[in-house]
């Protein structure tokens, strides 16, 4: 696992667009169903949209019903990261980009086998890259 980037929020500003930036710096959330990748089924590896680091396989993500991307495991572990998140008055874990520190979404304890979880994730803040 290559270094953190650590940026100024004035550089992430110049290099996100406003929504990826309020997705992946301000934590913000896209309206549901709205998303580029909420329905997508084309294969490909997810990254993250403010480093190019690797998050999830295509393979892994499933229809939820939710309206936004869902995963049910990252492409490794330590890709991501993940902290308690009690804002809200919810009780949820928020999912990290594990090099920039980018917002994805959240993680809950109800996705399907193998691993009974459900990656919630903004497709703000993902891009779609075909497998090399
Ligand atoms: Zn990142």
């Amino acid at each position: 696992m290559s270094k953190k980037i650590e940026k100024t929020e004035e550089e992430w500003k110049k290099e996100l667009t406003p929504e990826q930036y309020y997705v992946c710096r301000n934590k913000g959330t896209e309206p549901p169903f709205t998303g580029q990748y909420y329905n997508s089924k084309q294969p490909g590896i997810f990254k993250c949209v403010a480093c190019g680091n690797e998050l999830f396989d295509s393979t892994t993500k499933y229809e939820s019903g939710t309206g936004w991307p869902s995963f049910y495991q990252p492409i490794a572990q330590e890709n991501v990261e993940t902290e308690d998140d009690h804002t809200h008055g919810m009780r949820r874990t928020e999912v990290m980009c594990g090099k920039c520190g980018a917002h994805l979404g959240h993680v809950f304890p109800d996705g399907p086998r193998p691993t009974g979880l459900r990656y919630c994730i903004n497709s703000v803040a993902l891009k779609l890259e075909d497998k090399k």
